[in-house]
């Protein structure tokens, strides 16, 4: 069987006497969405925060593309495509969406600097680039305009642009359906089932209409424990997972 792109193995983080992932195992394969899915608290953030780096586990292995990046900082998970929408928006609202986008695809490159843009060619390329992502997530029409004078689905929307900008393998999604209305939910659906051509996703989401119409594969962490994993049917249809987590959705 081939690797899977991102293979986890018995993932451990606590705090204090909390045990927010216990033991976590998960794999996602090169094109597959993913969902997460389980009550408040479980440990899905937890799970997503071990993953990029930002966390460091207690215990357990992390692999992409089959090399151990466990001990990798954030910054060099990113490099090896590992990208990160976060629950809380974390854009400049001060900033017009292009910015945010062109700011992401220089961070990604390494260039640090204190001055925007290190000189003007580069400007133009890292810009051509935003422009690029904004497009892909039908937000071209949007570019110059402040984050603040955004709708909350166009900042989602962005939240995504900024994170293709670092030209992911794997997109980890926090709860992208947060506080959407039915019309912009639907059209982030369809913007992710778009994405999935090119980009495998981590889907952490409590939205079930939205889990259930994009993955190819769901696991169901309560407590810190994965208590199921399977296709969206087998899922459904799980007595404990409807116990614990679905009830009779
Ligand atoms: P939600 O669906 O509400 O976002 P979640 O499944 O993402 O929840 P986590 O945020 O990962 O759950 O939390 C898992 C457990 O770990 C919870 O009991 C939480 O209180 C605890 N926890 C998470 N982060 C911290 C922290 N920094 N310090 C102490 N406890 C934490």
């Amino acid at each position: 069987m081939a690797e899977p792109l991102l293979r986890v193995d018995n993932l451990v983080r606590r705090f204090g006497g909390i045990v927010a992932t216990d033991h976590v195992c998960l794999d996602v394969s090169k094109g597959e969405i993913h969902a997460i899915i389980g009550p408040n608290g479980a440990g899905k953030t937890t799970l997503i925060s071990q993953l990029t780096g930002h966390l460091a586990p207690h215990a357990g292995r992390i692999f992409l593309g089959g090399r151990d990046i466990s001990h990798f900082p954030a910054y060099k998970r990113s490099a090896l495509g590992l990208a990160r929408s976060f629950q809380i928006t974390s854009l400049l609202t001060d900033f017009t969406a292009a910015d945010n986008v062109a700011l992401a695809a220089q961070a990604h490159d390494g260039r640090h600097s204190f001055r925007f843009f290190a000189n003007a060619r580069k400007e133009k390329t890292l810009r051509d680039a935003a422009r690029a992502a904004l497009e892909r997530v039908g937000l071209g029409h949007r570019a110059d305009v402040l984050v603040s004078k955004l709708s909350h689905g166009e900042q989602r929307e962005l939240e995504l642009a900024v994170a293709l900008a670092t030209k992911p393998q794997l997109l980890l999604l926090d709860e992208p359906m947060a506080g959407l209305g039915v019309t912009e939910s639907q059209r982030m659906v369809k913007l992710l089932n778009e994405l999935r051509k090119e980009v495998s996703i981590v889907l952490v989401e409590h939205d079930m209409e939205a889990v259930f119409a994009l993955a190819d594969r769901i696991s169901v962490l309560v407590y810190g424990r994965i208590i199921a994993s399977g296709r969206p049917d087998e899922i459904r249809q799980n007595e404990e997972v409807k116990r614990a987590y679905l009830g009779d959705q």
